[in-house]
């Protein structure tokens, strides 16, 4: 299989120039057609990822001084740039990673949304003025960049989540060097030229295609000052270990078992709708997916037939037929991880209520049907590991207490919703669930794009992304005491 005219060959951006050696590197297919090689890239080496960090480290002391309000600019350009190429950088994201078209124009809507709310900050980075504890003196806090940081990026948002991490990265005066994913080398390429075309100067941000050698060295670089990392919670641990090494600075955003509560007193309807969206969206290929219902063993029969119902209505296929309602998973490693999964569970002694197979019809592509596996007990592996595919583990509780305690028993704590009319129950789940993000009668998907953005435990750790937060972790604090004379 050969590299066609439609295939797009991406380069790395180092410093002010496009560099596309050893571009064949890294192939990507399209995971609804394996026939169509989307895009090459260079599969980048150790030299390549130093060189794109002195880029960044010697844009940093001019970028650094450039005024916030300028620097908000540049950004708040690129998201109008990006609105612009909505249907274009939508229908590449579609064919790279193989989310349904209109999932993929809404994450590209989210990227402009944040991209937006970051432009703001470039008028907004303040610090405090406190009350003196010795006379004369007039103190404040005032915040500075970082210096050089790395944005590492996963393949399942790869237009939002670079969006989110270089946008305020860029306004709070640091300067950046891109690792997404080789996954989904074509789509980070086009957001970066968006970001160039709208007017950084050379090196601010920069872009270097590859796998873990460049990960590794942008983590291990004493150049780089921080690193902001969303991925897999085995990977963020790494590079939360060897960061520790040189005590750089980390945010890692990682895996989710994202619990759905459903009470007894709960509209039944609009909890099934919640759910079939939060499992099955984007193909279960989210960190906030759904993959746990847990639901009052008084409307556990209903639930089941009206969720099975739905889920069986879902039509599967290539993201870019508009009947189509889920595509396909990201490559063949995630389909073999998937059926492996079910495989397990079913050993274990739950049950396939529905789905647990790939589609007869479609052998282009890593299609998975939608799946909901039951007679689920807490201690199976389906109910505590992320299974990143179409798959909802049903789990019957007696009550509240023992939902939370379900919900509250895995590694992970990114998002989690609850189903119910009570108030008094709603607030005891606010309250008690270890969750970042947390939704009442909606779906348990992320959020807002000026809400933080992170989980508990396992999740997260470090400054939460998005919303305001992300300055705690794009800039450093001064203290300054002024004596009057
Ligand atoms: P991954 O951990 O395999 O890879 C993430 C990135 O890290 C990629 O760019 C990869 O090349 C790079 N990488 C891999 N090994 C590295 C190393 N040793 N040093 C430095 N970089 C390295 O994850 P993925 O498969 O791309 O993405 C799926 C995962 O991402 C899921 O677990 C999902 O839950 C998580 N995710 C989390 C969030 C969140 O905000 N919490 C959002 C999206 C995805």
């Amino acid at each position: 299989m050969g590299a066609g005219d439609t295939t797009i060959r991406c380069g790395n951006l180092i410093g002010s120039k496009w560099e596309h050696r050893g571009v064949e590197g890294i192939r990507r297919l399209n995971p609804a057609n394996v026939r169509d090689v989307v895009a090459t890239a260079p599969d980048s080496s150790t030299e390549d990822t130093r060189r794109a960090i002195q880029a960044a480290a010697d844009a940093f002391q001019t970028w650094r001084r450039t005024i916030p309000p300028e620097r908000g600019k540049i950004v708040l350009r690129a998201a109008q740039l990006l609105e612009s190429h909505m249907e274009e950088v939508a229908k590449l994201l579609t064919r790279e990673e193989g989310k349904i078209l209109s999932d993929s124009r809404g994450e590209v809507q989210r990227g402009i949304d944040v991209m937006e709310f970051a432009a703001g900050m470039g008028r907004r980075l303040g610090g405090q003025t406190l009350p003196t504890e010795v006379p004369h003196v007039f103190c404040f806090t005032t915040r500075r960049p970082i210096g050089p940081v790395a944005a590492i990026s996963p393949w399942n948002f790869p237009v939002a989540i670079p969006c989110w991490k270089i946008a305020p990265a860029l306004v709070c005066g640091n300067t950046v060097v891109l690792k997404p994913s080789p996954l989904t080398p074509a789509t980070a390429t086009r957001v970066v030229e968006i970001f160039q075309e709208a007017g950084l100067p050379p090196g601010v941000l920069n872009l270097v295609h590859g796998g873990t050698q460049v990960g590794t060295e942008l983590v291990n670089s004493p150049l780089i000052r921080g690193i902001s990392f969303t991925g897999s919670t085995k990977v963020g641990m790494a590079i939360h270990a060897a960061a520790a090494q040189r005590l750089a600075k980390v945010q890692l955003e990682m895996g989710g078992k994202n619990p759905q509560i459903i009470l007894r007193d709960a509209d039944l309807e609009s909890a099934v709708k919640a759910l079939l969206t939060a499992a099955f969206g984007s193909t279960g290929q989210r960190c906030t997916a759904t993959s746990r219902a847990i639901v009052d063993r008084k409307v556990a029969t209903e639930v089941v037939e009206r969720l099975a119902q739905g889920t069986k209505a879902i039509r599967v296929g290539p993201g870019d037929r508009p009947e189509v309602q889920m595509g396909p998973l990201v490559d063949e490693a995630r389909l073999r991880d998937v059926q492996g999964f079910v495989q397990r569970a079913r050993e274990e002694g739950a049950k396939v209520v529905v789905g647990g197979s790939e589609p007869e019809e479609l052998r282009n592509g890593h299609f998975y049907v939608p799946t909901i596996i039951g007679d689920v007990r807490p201690e199976h592996e389906i109910a505590r590991e992320e299974v990143f595919g179409p798959v909802l583990s049903f789990i019957e509780v007696g009550d509240l207490e023992e939902a939370l305690t379900v919900a509250n028993a895995v590694d992970y704590g990114l998002c989690a919703s609850i189903f119910t009319r009570d108030i008094g129950q709603a607030f005891t789940f606010v309250d008690k669930i270890e969750a970042g993000m947390i939704h009442v009668n909606r779906p348990g998907l992320g959020g807002f794009s000026n809400f933080p953005f992170g989980g508990y435990k396992h999740s997260s750790y470090g400054a939460r992304e998005v919303g305001d937060d992300t300055i705690n972790f794009y800039t450093d604090i001064k203290s300054v005491y002024i004596q009057e004379t």
